[in-house]
C-alpha cells in the first residue's frame, strides 16, 4: 500500500489543474477539502465561471435588446463560440457540432432523423445497464412509431458471471432487423470504455445506423467521432465538461449526413442565421449540425459551457487522459482488495473504477462524513470513484483508498 508520503510526492511530480477550481470544504475527516471522486456525476465548478457568467449577464442590464448583436460576446452568434471547442473535444469538425438543449431531448431530436424503423428493420439495440433515461428515451421512440418496446428494443448483457460486455458479442447482436445501436461510449455504472470504432463498423455492416451517447465518455477519454464514421451522438456538460448543474448538451451530426434530405422537428434556429430575420413561412436549414437546434439558446446556461470548454481546448483532452490513466492506475492498486467490476485494462476504461461492495449507499454517506471522501453509489450494491485529471489528486486517491480499508474493516 502506498504511504501519505509517495501521494504528495506523485502530486509534486504530476500536479494537473487545481488551482482552476472551488474544490469544496470536507464534512468530516482530517483535511479541509473533499477528496472529490463525483466529477462523473457532476464536475466541480471552475474558478473563472463565476466572473464570466457575471459579465454576461451584465452586458443584459448594460444593453438590453441590443446585447444581441453589441454585448462583449454577443448572444445571437454566442453558441458559435462553444462549437470549435466542443468540436475539438470530441474529434469533430465544426460544421459537426452543436451545443444545444440537455443530453436526452437532444437524443430525441437527433432519434427523430436517424430512428426510421421499417417492418422488417424497426429494433433499436442498446446496453441492458444503460443509464435509465436512454431506455425510456428509445421505447418511447419505439412506441411513438408504433411498434412494440418490449419486442423492439434488444437489451446487451454481459455474459453470466462477467460485468463488461465483450466486442465480438455486441457484434454478433447486429442482425438484419437492427434500425439503430445507441450504446454509452463509456458505462455509467461498470465504467466500461467501449470499442466506439470496432462496433460503429460492424453496425454499418448490419445496414444499421450508429449513435452514442457520451456522457461518460466527453471530457473523459479522446474521441474521435469523424474519423469513426459516427452517424450521430450527444453528450451532456454537467459531468466531466464541469459546466454545473443541467448544463447544455453537445450533438454530433456526421458530416454525410448534413444537407441531406433528413426528417427533423425544426425552429427558427434550424434556419440558416444569415436569412433568420427575413422572417419567412418556410425555414432553409444550413448544412450544418445548427439545422438541429430550435430555440434561441439560453446564453446564461452556454456562459459556464464556454468556459469549461476553453480549459480544455487549452490543455487538451489527449494530455488529460495521460494524466487520468496514471491517476486511475493508482486509485486502482489502492483498491487492490476490493471487487472493482471496471475493465482491469486502462485501454478498456475511463477515468470511473466502480467497486461492488454490499451497503454501498451507507458506505458512501460514511465516507463522505467521516472521511470527506465524496463517491456515490448506484443501486445495488456499486460505489463509484472518479478521479478528474484536472482537479484530482495523488493525495485524493490516498484517501479514498485508506478510508475504504478502515469503513469496511
Ligand atoms: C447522465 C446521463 C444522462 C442524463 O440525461 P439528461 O438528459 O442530461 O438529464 C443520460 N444518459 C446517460 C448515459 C447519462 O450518463
Amino acid at each position: 500500500m502506498s504511504t501519505e508520503a509517495e501521494a504528495l510526492e506523485l502530486d509534486a511530480a504530476d500536479p494537473g489543474h487545481r488551482e482552476l477550481f472551488d474544490v469544496p470544504p470536507a464534512q468530516g475527516g482530517d483535511y479541509p477539502e473533499v477528496a472529490y471522486f463525483a466529477g462523473n456525476s457532476l464536475g466541480l465548478r471552475p474558478k473563472a465561471t463565476r466572473a464570466e457568467l457575471l459579465e454576461d449577464l451584465d452586458s443584459w442590464a448594460a444593453l438590453g435588446v441590443e446585447g444581441h448583436l453589441d454585448a462583449a460576446r454577443p448572444w445571437l452568434p454566442y453558441h458559435e463560440l462553444l462549437t470549435g471547442p466542443a468540436a475539438r473535444l470530441v474529434g469533430a469538425l465544426p460544421s459537426e457540432t452543436v451545443v444545444m438543449n440537455t443530453l436526452t431531448v437532444n437524443l430525441h431530436l437527433l432519434m427523430v432523423s436517424f430512428y426510421r424503423p421499417t417492418r422488417s428493420r424497426h429494433r433499436i439495440v442498446i446496453e441492458d445497464s444503460a443509464f435509465p433515461s436512454d431506455s425510456y428515451a428509445v421505447r418511447s421512440q419505439v412506441e411513438f412509431h408504433g411498434y412494440d418496446a418490449e419486442d423492439a428494443v434488444i437489451r446487451l448483457r454481459p455474459r453470466p458471471g462477467e460485468n463488461s460486455l465483450r466486442t465480438a458479442d455486441v457484434v454478433e447482436q447486429l442482425g438484419g432487423d437492427v434500425a439503430l445501436l445507441l450504446l454509452g461510449g463509456v458505462n455509467y455504472l461498470t465504467g466500461e470504455l467501449m470499442d466506439i470504432p470496432t462496433i460503429t463498423k460492424a453496425g454499418h455492416a448490419a445496414g444499421a445506423i450508429v449513435g452514442w451517447d457520451l456522457a461518460h465518455a466527453a471530457g473523459n477519454v479522446p474521441l474521435a467521432l469523424h474519423d469513426w464514421d459516427v452517424d450521430f451522438a450527444a453528450w451532456c456538460s454537467y459531468k466531466y465538461l464541469n459546466s454545473g448543474p443541467g448544463a447544455i448538451a453537445g450533438a454530433f451530426v456526421h458530416e454525410r449526413h448534413l444537407g441531406a434530405d433528413l426528417p427533423r422537428f425544426e425552429g427558427w434556429w434550424s434556419t440558416d442565421a444569415k436569412t433568420r430575420f427575413e422572417m419567412t413561412p418556410e425555414s432553409r436549414p444550413p448544412a450544418t449540425a445548427d439545422a438541429w437546434q430550435v430555440s434561441n439558446p439560453p446564453i446564461f446556461a452556454m456562459s459556464p459551457v464556454r468556459t469549461s470548454l476553453e480549459i480544455f481546448d487549452k490543455i487538451g483532452i489527449e494530455v488529460l487522459r495521460e494524466r487520468s490513466v496514471r491517476l486511475t492506475t493508482y486509485l486502482a492498486e489502492l483498491l487492490a482488495d476490493f471487487e472493482v467490476i471496471t475493465p482491469a485494462d486502462p485501454a478498456r476504461r475511463g477515468a470511473q473504477l466502480s467497486v461492488r461492495v454490499p451497503g454501498a449507499g451507507a458506505l458512501s454517506r460514511r465516507l463522505r462524513f467521516e472521511y470527506g471522501v465524496i463517491a456515490d453509489s448506484r443501486e445495488p450494491d456499486v460505489l463509484r470513484f472518479a478521479p478528474v485529471p484536472l482537479y484530482s489528486t495523488y493525495h485524493d486517491c490516498w484517501r479514498a483508498g485508506a478510508a475504504m480499508a478502515e469503513v469496511t474493516a
